[in-house]
This record gives C-alpha cells, structure tokens and sequence, in this order.
C-alpha cells in the first residue's frame, strides 16, 4: 500500500499521516467533507483532504 506522506514546508519534516492533525477547514468548505491535515510540529496546514 502506498501511503503518502506530507512534507511541512514551514519546519521541513515529513509527517505521517496518522500523526498529522485533523482541523476544521478553512474558508468555508463543508466539514463533513473536507478535512484539514496540520503539522504537528508546527500546526502549519500541510493539506485538505476530501473525505466524502
Ligand atoms: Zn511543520
């Protein structure tokens, strides 16, 4: 299985995605189908995910 990690621009760590941080979204997209992943290092948003 291929499994994507994110590279943080802000603190150059790559983080897995089952460490990132899920948020809210931004910008008033529907959270029931859009998550944010977040750094955890720095809580930089890294991502948003369509979930569904
Ligand atoms: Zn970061």
């Amino acid at each position: 299985m291929g499994r994507s990690v994110f590279e943080c621009g802000t603190c150059d760590r790559t983080v897995q995605p089952d460490a990132a941080i899920r948020s809210s979204t931004f910008g008033g997209l529907d959270d029931d189908r859009w998550e944010t992943m977040c750094c955890p290092h720095c809580g930089e948003r890294l991502k948003t995910v369509f979930v569904g």
